[in-house]
């Protein structure tokens, strides 16, 4: 026998990552926990007594992040993007009236995928930087009716936070239309209220804000999304995110398609770590990570990007002073402090996560005197001992939330 294509040379992985890896401070994936790496390397089979009880466990223990009685939560092989197309896919169709809520990426992601399964979609656009607002949403109820609304809570693309989202949700309610929220980078990051807010399907993923890794997201439905997904005309566009067919797994115990079963371990590990902490204390440690931060930065000579009312505590948005090169930037911090943090799509600034592992004293520290010195080299003037003091003074005295 003759093969066609001969052996290539190999390379194993150790000589292709760095020797000491570099410090994710990005916009995620972000720094993952050692009970989150360990599960993430134990595989078990996918169905039987002992995925039942993961299975189970992750279902409570979501429900708990995201404050939902309902068991109706869906996990899924996928990334965020994943579970946006299985609540945007089961909620709407051809006919459906859907108003997306668009100032970034990922909530115009929402739009174009309600777009592709054939709903009527009309946007509502802010400009990068701010969020849509309820008086926007409430005039565009005025000109028409509408089944969805969907919206990103926490805007990753421009550091934007949408503040009236429980009050849109509400509004929501009471005009009949279902909402999903992309709660990607906000769950268990600052408060999400799923029941108290009205939020019909809340949507996360693995590797923001739960510090798990990436490619395995949920998808949580209230019971009106239920009877939404119930009622779906047919034929349903997809196969594997089907929240019916899912819900038999998730539900039922019963065989869908080969669960990723060691990113659900490492699931379970992520959220039973978040339950451990309490909501209340991780949130605390995410505002007060991210403030510190951002006086850190603005003391040392930089400006954020979003105005404070509407940032995003858990993904910043930095505008970098004019002929500052921010890719040159980035790769001086990569190069010489190990630290990796985010350009972004289109806007002129960099981005630092503030979510997760993210949030601990000594990532910050390390993260804020990076930037700092790989800017100044750009030629700019920055007060980057005042940067490095106000960080100490904001995390002063409750060094006990940053012990992991
Ligand atoms: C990163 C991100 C997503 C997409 O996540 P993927 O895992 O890359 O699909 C969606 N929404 C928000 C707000 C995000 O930050």
């Amino acid at each position: 026998m003759k093969l066609l294509i001969p052996p290539p040379s190999t390379t194993p992985l150790s000589a292709i990552l760095p020797s000491e890896p570099l410090l994710l401070m990005g916009a995620g994936p972000v720094p993952i926990p050692q009970a989150v790496a360990q599960a993430n390397g134990v595989i078990i089979n996918h169905l039987g007594p002992t995925m039942d009880r993961v299975i189970r466990n992750v279902k409570t223990l979501a429900s708990y992040a995201f404050q939902t009685r309902s068991d109706k939560i869906i996990g899924l092989a996928g990334p965020a993007s994943a579970a946006m197309e299985m609540a945007v896919s089961n909620l709407c169709w051809p006919g459906r009236k859907v108003l997306c809520l668009r100032n970034g990426t990922f909530s115009g992601r929402l739009g174009e995928m309600a777009s592709g399964v054939g709903a009527d979609v009309t946007h509502i656009e802010s400009p990068p930087g701010r969020p849509v607002d309820l008086a926007t949403v409430r005039e565009a109820f005025e000109r028409r009716s509408y089944d969805v609304i969907t919206m990103a809570h926490g805007e990753t693309s421009c550091g934007v936070k949408t503040v009236e989202t429980p009050e849109i949700c509400r509004f929501a309610k009471s005009a009949g239309a279902l909402t999903i929220v992309d709660t990607v980078v906000t769950l268990t990051a600052m408060p999400v209220q799923m029941d108290e807010w009205g939020i019909d399907v809340g949507v996360t993923g693995g590797q923001k804000a739960l510090s798990s890794i990436p490619g395995v997201s949920l998808c949580a439905f209230s019971a009106d999304a239920w009877l939404a997904v119930e009622q779906h005309p047919g034929p349903r566009p997809h196969w594997c995110y089907d929240a019916l067919r899912a819900q038999r797994f998730w539900g039922g115990q019963q065989y869908h398609y080969t669960a990723p079963v060691p990113g659900i371990l490492a699931l379970h590990e992520a959220l039973r770590l978040v339950a451990d902490e309490t909501l209340e204390r991780r949130f605390r440690r995410h505002e007060m990570s991210s403030l510190a931060l951002q006086s850190g930065l603005e003391a040392m000579g930089l400006s954020l990007f979003a105005s404070k009312d509407v940032r995003l505590n858990s993904v910043l948005g930095i505008s970098l002073p004019p002929r500052v090169d921010g890719t040159r930037v980035r790769e001086h911090m990569t190069k010489f402090f190990r630290v990796e943090i985010s350009g972004a799509f289109g806007l002129d600034i960099v981005r630092i996560g503030q979510m997760g592992e993210q949030c601990r004293s000594h990532n910050l520290f390390k993260t804020l005197y990076a930037l700092g010195m790989s800017v100044a080299r750009e030629g700019v003037k920055l007060d980057i001992a005042a940067g490095m003091a106000a960080l100490e003074q904001g995390l002063a005295g409750d060094h006990e939330y940053f012990v992991d």
